[in-house]
């Protein structure tokens, strides 16, 4: 592209009467084929300009003209002013939001955020855990410094913007006429052009790399958190900061704990009897297990409250929150003879088994089938 220009007509592969409709399939299908993002080969970018170059000159009826009658004499240096030829394309933009990857919104601010997920532990999600995350992303070439030139060879100011990175389109609407202000397409607002494709990465100033990096997970982060990390997203180009990782918690259920705000929670058994009598029970806590009081007369359902015990705040692993323990009260569905005969004894000093006996049509009937179960099998 250096020194004899190709026939525009050629590099879109279009006869010399194309309609506006097939000039747009083609500059479509040649810009696909040669972006410097899909076409890995040293040329490509120059071949996409060249494509980009043609497209514009003949979809500018004045300068189709031009070229028909002079070839490329008759357009040098006025590759600026065909902008108009994208109106009606449905934006530039689209076409290059479709195979960049989003890529297009890099040349505004920032190169592409990256989102990943990492589940953890309910216990390391309370006290905080170094995670190693690899992922792959576009770095700045190390070869070119993200340049996109081979070290060493020129760099030329782009022909489409002269160097600004900008190009003005001028809309003419029924209102009035608008000029919009848009990054110049041929060097994606860098305003520079590029002689020789650097060798390692084509001359795309970026090249995919796999990583690995380690993500501090906070103490206290909750399912569902997002974790922002600066700058550890994907290239943004050469003087265009780098986009960021944000990365999403995923919290496991654990089998003894759950949490309500920085509180954990959980359900501890009492036998009844020390339900009734008092004393001390060990519950599990998030870092071993405690001792915790029983007070005469405990009822089922009746919390506990471990002080501190808790989850700590994110932000602020001094403070913590405290440990519910709910308590069931269990009855006791196996008792020896001794046990049975203590119970008993205890259910006549509460006038129990006075009561059992008058609502004991069910004893009775018990023994009425005991009898006759006896002397069904003769057993007796
Ligand atoms: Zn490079
Ligand atoms: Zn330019």
């Amino acid at each position: 592209m250096t020194t004899s220009k190709r026939d525009y007509y050629e590099v879109l592969g279009v006869a010399r009467d194309a309609t506006p409709e097939d000039l747009k399939k083609a500059f479509r299908q040649q810009a696909l084929k040669f972006h410097p993002d899909r076409n890995k080969e040293a040329d490509a970018s120059d071949r996409f300009k060249e494509v980009n170059e043609a497209y514009q000159v003949l979809t500018d009826p004045q300068r189709k003209a031009q070229y028909d009658q002079f070839g490329h004499a008759g357009v040098n240096g006025q590759a600026g002013r065909g902008f108009d030829g994208f109106e009606g394309f449905g934006g530039f933009g689209d076409i290059f939001d479709s195979f960049f990857g989003g890529s297009s919104r890099q040349t505004s601010n920032k190169g592409v955020d990256l989102e990943f997920q990492i589940n953890v532990s309910f216990r390391d999600a309370a006290f905080g855990v170094a995670r190693e995350l690899e992922l792959t992303r576009m770095e700045l070439c190390k070869r070119c410094d993200g340049k996109r030139a081979e070290p060493g060879t020129d760099v030329i100011e782009c022909s489409t913007c002269h160097g600004e990175g900008k190009v003005r389109r001028t809309q003419r609407t029924f209102f009035g006429q608008f000029q919009q202000v848009t990054a110049c397409p041929t060097c994606q607002g860098e305003g520079q052009q590029i002689k020789t494709a650097c060798k390692q990465c084509s001359g795309r100033g970026a090249e995919r790399k796999t990583r690995k990096i380690e993500v501090q997970i906070p103490a206290g982060v909750e399912h569902g958190t997002k974790l922002l990390i600066h700058g550890e997203g994907e290239a943004g180009g050469k003087g265009i900061r780098n986009g960021d990782l944000y990365v999403h918690i995923g919290v496991q259920r654990d089998k003894v704990f759950s949490r309500r705000g920085n509180d954990v929670l959980m359900t501890a058994e009492v036998n009844m009897v020390l339900a009734a009598l008092g004393g001390i029970i060990n519950v599990e806590t998030l870092e071993g297990s405690a001792d915790i009081d029983i007070n005469p007369g405990t009822q089922s359902g009746s919390v506990n409250r471990i002080k501190g015990a808790g989850i700590p705040h994110m932000g602020a692993a001094d403070r913590r929150g405290d440990q519910l323990v709910e308590l069931k009260v269990i009855t006791p569905s196996k008792l020896d003879d001794h046990q049975t005969q203590l119970l008993q004894d205890l259910a006549e000093s509460f006038g129990l088994e006075r009561v059992s006996e008058n609502s004991g049509a069910a004893h009775g009937l018990f023994d009425r089938f005991k009898d006759a179960f006896r002397s069904e099998t003769g057993s007796s």
